[in-house]
């Protein structure tokens, strides 16, 4: 067994259960990245009691814990978050859907009820995991989260989405530094009487953890089901039969009472005008149902078009009647009841079973998913006897018909194969289900994607115990997104790119990033240029142009990093300025003591101080032998000073120097030397383009007289540059031309001013 304690990598994802691992039940799962902890789910086991009941929380630091989110109100999903949220010390938030937290409220007090019930008779008081008073100080603390509206807390952000199965139930796609991992919780992809199939995240995920709980079993279509149940429990009554329906009280029970309501209605003569009642039994049912008439605008188009042409909340049904005990209910002849609890563990569905079993013509129909070690799991092996509940001495016969008709809302295997395609995550981890059938569905999966393995795409398959970790490397994920004038030049570009090309799939692309080394179409990119600023704590990368830099991060400031560099020379003043002018023409005179450039006011001093501005900002000053040249850090500047530079250290040495000493730049140019501008032109805007593009960018230098050219090859984006002319002449992408434009607009300005 491993838990936290072992050193988790920077890059490493580490996932594992508490509970619900190679199980169904009490699930509860953790995802740890880049010093980030979610907790999904905090259930209850249906089979177990009290402590033992609860997911393996011991085996983890739930002080660690930063969001917990729980996927819908089972309890195996959700009946142990008052014990997190009062008895441990657990200190994270915790997020559900709207729905979700209304019927929560309503299913744990019962809850409450019920256990309390069930430890006073093993007389073990400690055996309470919550009081009422812990549940309504934990449920105001609750927060709520929107279908499809992200949440961001502390880096963590999380998308709710809908996944069928129950009413409020949700998925969540949770994304940690740019990686993502979506857990579809309990989720079906049947539209069935009043819920949509779940939906199919619109963003691809890395990770997903997946329901398991039918492994690689098929669903019967489901009209043959509806058939089938309508017609079992319709022959049962008709021969004097009473019917048992143990279902958990809310969710899939008003799926079968819209079934029953319908079928009874329709077949309002052969079921004697009412002289069958039908039934449910639950101490919650008036109050849930309240819920549900709430949020009939969450459920499918079926159930709100009712809704709206009948003017009648179709969770209102003309033949079922309620019951919240069984003091008032007369048994005189065949019925149909609903009660719950669905595993009949205890309560009034309990009750029931005992009293019914031992009729031969009774009929008790299991329709929802029962976990091993439950009673619902032990009655299907059609026992002979059944123990009581209340008096554990007693063997009651069993001797009524038992049938199972599943109605559960969990995907069966090809529709969890269908949707597991469609998500695309290379690593699967497959949870609450039981070792067998999520056994078989690791299998199966792999076997379908066999063709992937040993490739980039292998997907992996995991099914996990509880607390065995589960640890996936993965290489830093950077995304970052673009903020601000940026995001507006981009799809300019992207617009004018659209324009050119009249191609429909090159999308704007706001977020850039590098995932897992996949080759991105190089047409679908556009460059972009800005300043990546990281925030360690949120993982956000956002890219910014250099003016909303203060907009957007209060905290940072650009800075002017000024250069100086100082070398001694060993030539004279006139001769180092005869070669700047031949090198940048006009230059700006600041100093000039000696009056070399008969430009300044000659002022002999005895300092014989000069000192000149070239090229707008790079600062030469000379006093004696000592030349000192400052700027501001710039791909401008930086060329033009290391130009100087060159000039500075050279000038002595050059045999030109002598030979030109006594000329200065107002002479005529020889043709000479008017070939040695043009070719420094042409290196200098070539070594701009080298800075740019790097080895992208290549070039030659012809003898021959003829227009020097460029070529730059960016995959699939390609440009010839005419150097001599200052002029891209092929070019197959906008954006790069744009690019290339511009840098040759600086290196005309650069090499313009040469007299
Ligand atoms: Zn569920
Ligand atoms: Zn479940």
């Amino acid at each position: 067994m491993t838990n936290d304690r072992g050193q988790l990598s920077k890059t490493s994802l580490r996932f594992y259960s508490l509970g619900g691992g190679n199980e169904v039940g009490r699930s509860c799962h953790i995802l740890q990245y880049k010093g980030k902890t979610v907790m999904l789910d905090a259930g209850v086991h249906p089979a177990h009691q009290g402590l033992a009941s609860l997911p393996f929380y011991d085996e983890f630091d739930l002080s660690t814990v930063d969001v917990l989110l729980i996927s819908h109100f089972h309890l195996d999903h959700a009946a142990s978050l008052p014990y997190v949220m009062q008895r441990t010390n657990f200190r994270g938030r915790v997020f559900m859907t709207h729905p979700t937290k209304a019927i929560y409220r309503w299913l744990l007090s019962d809850f409450v009820k019920v256990t309390s019930i069930g430890s006073t008779s093993f007389s073990d008081k400690d055996e309470n995991l919550y009081t009422d008073e812990d549940l309504a100080e934990s449920f105001d603390r609750i927060e709520t989260i929107d279908f499809h509206s992200t949440i961001d807390v502390n880096g963590i952000k999380f998308v709710a989405f809908h996944a069928g199965h129950v009413l409020g139930a949700a998925m969540f796609q949770v994304e940690i530094a740019g990686l993502k991992i979506l857990f579809t919780g309990d989720y079906s992809r049947e539209t069935d009487r009043h819920l949509n199939s779940a939906e199919v995240p619109p963003s691809s995920s890395d990770v997903l953890i997946v329901e398991s709980t039918f492994g690689t079993a098929t669903h019967e279509p489901r009209i043959n089901r509806e058939k089938k149940l309508t017609q079992l429990i319709h022959s049962t009554v008709m021969r004097g039969g009473r019917v048992l329906l143990p279902v958990f009280a809310l969710g899939r029970a008003q799926e079968i009472m819209l079934i029953l309501d319908e079928y009874w209605s329709q077949h309002a003569d052969e079921l004697g005008n009412g002289q069958v009642p039908v039934f449910y039994a639950s101490n919650l049912a008036k109050k849930c149902m309240s819920v549900f008439q709430t949020y009939v605008n969450m459920m499918n188009d079926d159930i709100r078009k009712k809704f709206r042409d009948s003017q009648s909340n179709p969770f209102i049904f003309k033949n079922i009647s309620y019951l919240k005990n069984l003091d008032e209910f007369q048994d005189f002849g065949p019925s149909v009841m609903l009660a719950s609890p669905g595993m009949l563990q205890n309560g009034l569905s309990r009750d029931l079973l005992e009293k019914w079993c031992p009729g031969e013509k009774n009929l008790v129909l299991i329709t929802g998913y029962s976990v091993e070690g439950t009673m619902a799991k032990f009655i299907m092996l059609e026992p002979d006897t059944i123990p009581s509940i209340n008096n554990p001495e007693i063997n009651i016969p069993r001797r009524c018909q038992i049938e199972e008709i599943s109605f559960a809302a969990h995907v069966d295997f090809r529709e969890n194969l269908e949707f597991i395609e469609k998500v695309g995550a290379r690593n699967i981890i497959l949870v609450h289900g039981e070792s067998n059938p999520m056994g078989r569905l690791k299998s199966a999966l792999l076997s379908n994607f066999s063709a992937l393995k040993n490739t980039e795409d292998e997907v992996r398959v995991f099914n996990p115990r509880n607390c065995i970790s589960v640890d996936l490397e993965f290489k830093g994920v950077k995304v970052a997104k673009a903020i601000g004038n940026i995001v507006d030049e981009v799809s300019s570009t992207l617009h004018g790119l659209k324009e050119l090309e009249s191609r429909s799939d090159v999308k704007p692309q706001k977020e850039h990033g590098e995932g897992d080394g996949e080759p991105k179409d190089v047409e679908d990119e556009t460059i972009v240029a800005g300043i990546l600023v990281s925030d360690e704590k949120n993982f956000d990368l956002n890219l910014v142009s250099l003016s909303d830099l203060r907009d957007y991060h209060m905290d940072l400031s650009t800075t002017v990093l000024r250069e100086r560099q100082t070398v001694s020379i060993d030539c004279k003043k006139e001769l180092l300025y005869w070669h700047l002018c031949q090198m940048f023409g006009d230059m700006e005179v600041l100093i000039d003591d000696a009056g070399i450039t008969h430009k300044g006011e000659s002022k002999p001093n005895g300092s014989d101080e000069l000192e000149l501005k070239i090229m707008g900002d790079v600062k030469l000053n000379v006093i004696k032998n000592v030349a000192t040249l400052e700027w501001s850090q710039g791909i401008i500047n930086d060329t033009v000073a290391d130009s100087i530079m060159a000039i500075l250290l050279s000038v002595d040495s050059s045999p030109s120097s002598v030979k030109m000493s006594s000329r200065s730049c107002e002479h005529d140019h020889s043709h000479e030397q008017d070939q040695h501008n043009d070719l420094w032109k042409i290196k200098q805007i070539a070594r701009l383009c080298t800075e740019q593009f790097g080895d992208c960018f290549s070039y030659k230098l012809d003898e021959s007289g003829q227009d020097i050219k460029g070529s730059i090859t960016m995959g699939k984006n390609t440009a010839v540059i005419n150097l001599t002319q200052l002029k891209v002449e092929e070019c197959n992408s906008n954006p790069l031309k744009g690019r290339i434009e511009s840098i040759l607009s600086i290196g005309s300005d650069l090499v313009a001013p040469l007299c």
